[in-house]
C-alpha cells in the first residue's frame, strides 16, 4: 500500500482543518453547552438533548484544530521505511515503520485511519 494511507490521512486532516477554520468565524471564543443550548459564539441554538449539546460543544473549532495538529505530529513520526531488497539483509525485506519497526502500515497509522473506514476514498488492502 506504500504511502496511500498516509496520503489519504493527510487529505482528511486537510479537509477537517478547512472545515474547522470555516466554523471558527472571527475567532470569538470557545463553543460551550448549557443544558439544551449550544453557544457557538456567533449564535446560540437551543432545543438539543443535553448530551447532544455537550457533544456539539466538544467540537469547538479550536479544540478540533489542536487535535488535528496532534494527529499530524503522529503522522510525521510514523514514516515508511521501504524494503531494500538486499538478500544479505533478510530483515530489511519488508516495508515497515521507521518509528516502531512494525510492518507497514503500522498499527498507529491504522488506528488514525479507522474513523474514516466509510470514506469513499479509503484505501483498501491495507
Ligand atoms: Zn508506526
Amino acid at each position: 500500500m506504500s504511502e496511500a494511507l498516509v496520503t489519504f490521512l493527510k487529505a482528511r486532516l486537510d479537509d477537517e482543518t478547512e472545515l474547522a477554520r470555516r466554523c471558527d468565524g472571527d475567532g470569538c471564543g470557545r463553543w460551550s453547552a448549557h443544558g439544551d443550548t449550544v453557544d457557538f459564539c456567533e449564535v446560540e441554538i437551543s432545543g438539543f438533548p443535553p448530551a447532544i449539546a455537550l457533544h456539539l460543544a466538544l467540537h469547538d473549532p479550536a479544540r478540533v484544530l489542536r487535535e488535528i495538529e496532534a494527529k499530524r505530529r503522529v503522522l510525521a513520526r510514523h514514516v515508511l521505511s521501504p524494503a531494500v531488497g538486499d538478500p544479505e539483509l533478510p530483515w530489511e525485506d519488508r516495508d515497515d515503520c521507521q518509528f516502531d519497526g512494525d510492518p507497514w502500515p503500522c498499527g498507529d497509522l491504522l488506528d488514525l485511519a479507522s474513523p474514516y473506514v466509510d470514506h469513499p476514498d479509503f484505501p483498501r488492502g491495507a
